[in-house]
């Protein structure tokens, strides 16, 4: 049973007309952050939506939040490069995330639904879709509470299978696949290194995987598991495997010692 929500996310807006930010959105996944991360939204009337968000997993903890998002804001190159230097940010706000579902979301005459059931991806911290989703599941179970004349927990307990079934089953994979990224932050630079050299299809169909548009088994098709799987072993290679190797000490049953 999870307690206490894990993550944490944090939100400054930044006036429109303040800024040099010239897309709709980016993340910036800087190794010692991952598996979270900071995204930039941009917001209709030109605003933006700067967040730094707090994964379980990697060196970063809750209680840093309020040193990520100023450190990053006045550190990161990149993120400084794309706001400019002028631009008028309001103070910081933060709230906590429960990632990956709860186990009991019912009770009698009860559903618990969006983030207060843990309703978030634990890979990337969003929730609205699965806000929706399941509370589109509430619904139908509802329609056939009051159908029926049940609220007893027996018969809404359908409700968290409901859900699970059609996003809750994602998360523990979800839950891997940011821990995977925390020990492995090659991945992220291969995942960046192939939507960069491949077709907006492809993209785009990353894109909706990390979105939970689709399921993250759509990541063995043959069109993503194999350029991503061979960018991998390139970037393992290239910053883990060969630096050791150059600067590995002669072994002992080496003739020249
Ligand atoms: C900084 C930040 C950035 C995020 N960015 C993204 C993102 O880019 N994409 C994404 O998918 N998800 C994002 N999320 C997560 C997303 O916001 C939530 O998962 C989603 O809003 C959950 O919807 P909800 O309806 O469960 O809760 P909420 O949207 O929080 O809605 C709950 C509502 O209930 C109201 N309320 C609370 N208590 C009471 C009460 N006692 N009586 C009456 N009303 C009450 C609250 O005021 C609130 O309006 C972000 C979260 C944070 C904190």
């Amino acid at each position: 049973m999870r307690d206490n929500p894990q993550a944490i996310c944090s939100r400054s807006f930044i006036d429109g007309g303040t800024h040099e930010f010239e897309t709709d959105g980016i993340c910036y996944m800087e190794r010692d952050l991952l598996p979270g991360y900071a995204a930039i939204f941009r917001h209709p009337n030109d605003e933006l939506n700067y967040c730094a968000y707090i994964i379980p997993g990697g060196k970063a903890v809750p209680s840093d939040l309020k040193a990520v998002h100023h450190v990053l804001l006045d550190n990161n190159p990149i993120l400084r490069r794309h706001l400019g230097s002028n631009y008028t940010i309001e103070p910081m706000k933060g709230a906590w995330l429960r990632l990956g579902g709860i186990p009991k979301s019912y009770g009698d005459n009860l559903l618990i639904i969006g983030d207060a059931a843990g309703h978030i991806d634990p890979l990337t911290g969003e929730g609205i879709q699965f806000a929706m989703e399941g509370a589109e599941k509430a619904a139908e179970t509802l329609i056939e509470a009051f159908r029926i004349g049940r609220f007893d927990e027996r018969f809404l307990s359908t409700y968290q299978d409901k859900w699970h079934r059609e996003f809750g089953h994602k998360f523990g994979l979800a839950e891997k696949a940011s821990q995977l990224m925390a020990r492995y932050p090659e991945l992220v630079d291969s995942m960046a290194r192939v939507a960069n050299e491949r077709d907006d299809e492809f993209f785009f169909a990353w894109a909706d995987i990390m979105m939970g548009e689709a399921p993250w088994s759509a990541f063995l098709k043959p069109k993503l598991a194999i350029p991503m799987a061979a960018a991998a072993i390139r970037e393992l290679w290239s910053q883990r495997l060969s630096p050791r190797l150059r600067q590995a000490p002669k072994r002992p049953y080496d003739s020249s010692l």
